[in-house]
């Protein structure tokens, strides 16, 4: 459940494309430990908030902190050693090395390169990997090539690398894509899992699947932040119903 901590905090922020803002005078904030969900039209600029805060965009104005760093003021590798962990949509898992392999390249941020290489083949590297696969349902998967996996099977192996690397705040884009039911279900379980631990920022669509899932939920629309509150709130919000609906 979340705590009354900010761990992330975004603050009149605009991101300007040639002019066209695709966040505009955006303000929100997400607690250690809580599950927030990003919903909104295509365009509502979700995915460029995303961008934003792991870097691969940068504030037009505004700003936004984590833990109190500055995110505007910091490079891709900054952020994510600082603890911020990014996954798209589309899986992107070594296909050709299998799941143990995947694991043991997605060492801790804190390992430099030649203390990663002598940790690699460690029995603590092992345990820890195990531990992992058990939790993203992958520990009877680890010898397959992970081009063998099926798509949900890849989107739980890619979230293991990234907690591998123990980051404090995941983001994730659509997590559930692609899912059967039933590994939807089991990825709800996971994600509110982490969430005892860490802080998630996901977008997602599925309305069943954002109840099951969000501790908070912010509604976005052109860019701006349209309704906020628990799922059934939001969901009830004649603002959101009003773009929902078209009008
Ligand atoms: P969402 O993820 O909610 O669908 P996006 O953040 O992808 O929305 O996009 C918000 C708006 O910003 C859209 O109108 C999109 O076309 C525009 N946009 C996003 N990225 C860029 C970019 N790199 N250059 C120009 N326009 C962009």
């Amino acid at each position: 459940p979340p705590s009354n901590e900010q761990i992330l905090r975004v603050e009149d922020l605009t991101v300007s494309f040639d002019g066209f803002k695709a966040v505009d005078g955006l303000s929100l904030a997400v607690e250690r430990n809580e599950l927030r969900v990003i919903i909104g039209p295509n365009g509502a600029g979700k995915t460029t908030l995303l961008d934003m805060v792991c870097g691969k965009t940068k504030p037009s104005s505004g700003r936004v902190l984590f833990n109190d760093a500055d995110l505007g003021r910091m490079n891709e590798h900054e952020i994510v050693r600082a603890g911020v962990g990014r996954k798209f949509q589309t899986p992107s898992v070594y296909e050709d090395l299998t799941v143990l392999e995947n694991f043991e390249i997605s060492l801790p941020r804190m390992h430099g390169l030649l203390q990663s290489l002598t940790f690699r083949r460690t029995a603590a590297l092992r345990e820890r990997i195990d531990a992992m696969a058990a939790d993203v349902f992958l520990l009877d998967q680890l010898d397959r090539r992970a081009g063998q996996l099926s798509h949900g099977q890849k989107q739980w192996l890619e979230i293991g690398m990234l907690l591998m690397q123990e980051p404090e705040l995941l983001l994730l884009d659509e997590p559930v894509a692609g899912m059967s039911p039933r590994e939807r279900e089991q990825t709800g379980d996971l994600l509110r899992r982490i969430a005892s631990g860490k802080s998630l920022v996901v977008i997602e669509h599925d309305m069943d699947f954002v109840k099951r899932i969000a501790h908070r939920v912010t509604v976005l629309h052109q860019g701006r932040l349209l309704s906020e509150g628990t799922a059934a709130e939001v969901q009830a919000d004649p603002r959101v119903i009003d773009v929902y609906l078209g009008h």
